[in-house]
């Protein structure tokens, strides 16, 4: 009999709309060539309050690309589908930001007791907090930018501290920085910023999403990023190149059509490639991550210097997305790459002792 694939998209994060995008590529992945006799899809879309909907209307979303517009959504639907659970074989959360990618939903699947795609609690959580992350990151050794984190007290709550916290940024980061909320993605407020007021404004700004946020040295680099797939002994992909002319990879950059620009492979050097490959599993291993990740690096080009940035353990996973072109490029068509991470999932599964 057919393996039931759970598909978990939408959720109650920023990126809510990515997310429906990614599934969207991922349920077409499983109903072709192979996988339509492999895999049954029974697709569950959290609504952006996080309800969960029935099959019937999930469909629909997914049909349409569109999120329910809230005239349409369900008001009494549960937050958590138990009957959803149990006709379900293995879960394919693709969350992409907090409440999705950050625990807390393979938290909740890991108390079902069935087998999801992708990290588990402790990659997730870490892969989602910058300043986790890059503790984890320090400990294994990767080189990273500087960054002082900041809480939102030291911002909101304490007129005497804020003065002081901006003090400390400009005496050990300077302009430019880069503010963000520590649990984010998609560059959702992120700010670039090269003077006091603007420091203290993206201060404010990244606080009104996150109690944590980080500070960054700026660094002029090219970005560089290498896909990861497997479990405990995970495989690097091709390393891919963004370029765009923006200020830096913000939202509209990512998002609308032929503005950034994607090379795989990117045209580096050998050993910086193979630099690259290794530092994002030793990242991926750090971290704990599971199934699939991105590894988002900076590349300075003049003095050879390679800089992690960021791990993605729920990466944009559209067609036209970095996380399967790279695969893509590397051996591993759309559709095997989906049936390698349902069954990375099933092995990884540990049944509840
Ligand atoms: P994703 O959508 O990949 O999850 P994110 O929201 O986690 O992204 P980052 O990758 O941390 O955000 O930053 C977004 C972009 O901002 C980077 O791709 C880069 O263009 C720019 N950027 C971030 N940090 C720095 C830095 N320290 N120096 C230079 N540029 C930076
Ligand atoms: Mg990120
Ligand atoms: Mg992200
Ligand atoms: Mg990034």
């Amino acid at each position: 009999s057919k393996v039931r694939v759970g598909l978990l998209f939408g959720g109650r994060s920023g990126e809510h709309e990515v997310s429906i995008n990614s599934a969207r590529a991922i349920a077409k992945a499983l109903s072709s060539g192979e996988n339509q006799q492999k895999y049954e899809l029974l697709p569950t879309y959290i609504q952006k309050d996080g309800r969960w909907l029935p099959q019937a209307v999930s469909q629909q979303v997914l049909d349409s690309g569109k999120p329910l517009p809230e005239s349409a959504s369900l008001a009494d639907a549960p937050y958590f589908a138990a009957d959803a659970a149990t006709q379900v074989d293995v879960w394919f959360p693709v969350l992409h930001g907090p409440n999705g990618e950050d625990g807390t939903i393979q938290g909740l699947l890991k108390l079902m007791q069935v087998p999801f795609v992708g990290s588990g609690v402790l990659g997730s959580a870490l892969g989602m907090d910058k300043i986790a992350m890059k503790m984890a990151f320090a400990q294994a050794g990767l080189p990273q930018v500087k960054y002082v984190a900041v809480t939102r007290s030291q911002i909101w709550s304490n007129p005497c501290v804020f003065p002081k916290v901006c003090d400390q940024i400009e005496a050990e980061l300077g302009y430019p920085c880069f503010v963000k909320p520590a649990n984010l993605g998609s560059s959702v407020g992120i700010s670039k910023v090269r003077s006091r007021s603007e420091l203290e404004t993206a201060l404010d700004n990244a606080a009104s999403y996150d109690r944590r946020i980080i500070v960054e040295a700026g660094v002029t680099a090219r970005e560089l990023e290498c896909a990861v797939l497997g479990n405990d002994e995970p495989k690097a992909s091709t390393i891919g190149e963004i370029s765009f002319q923006s200020d830096f990879y913000d939202y509209e950059t990512k998002y609308t059509e032929g503005v950034a620009d994607l090379a795989i492979p990117a045209p580096v050097p050998d050993a910086i490639a193979s630099q690259i490959q290794a530092c994002a599993i030793k990242a991926f291993l750090a971290v704990d991550a599971a199934g699939l990740a991105r590894v988002d690096f900076f590349y300075i080009e003049a003095t050879g210097e390679i800089l992690i940035n960021e791990i993605n353990t729920m990466p944009g996973f559209t067609a036209t997305s970095m996380y399967p072109m790279l695969w893509g490029h590397s051996g591993v068509p759309f559709p095997e790459l989906v049936d390698r991470l349902v069954q990375l999932a099933l092995e990884r599964h540990e049944p509840a002792r």
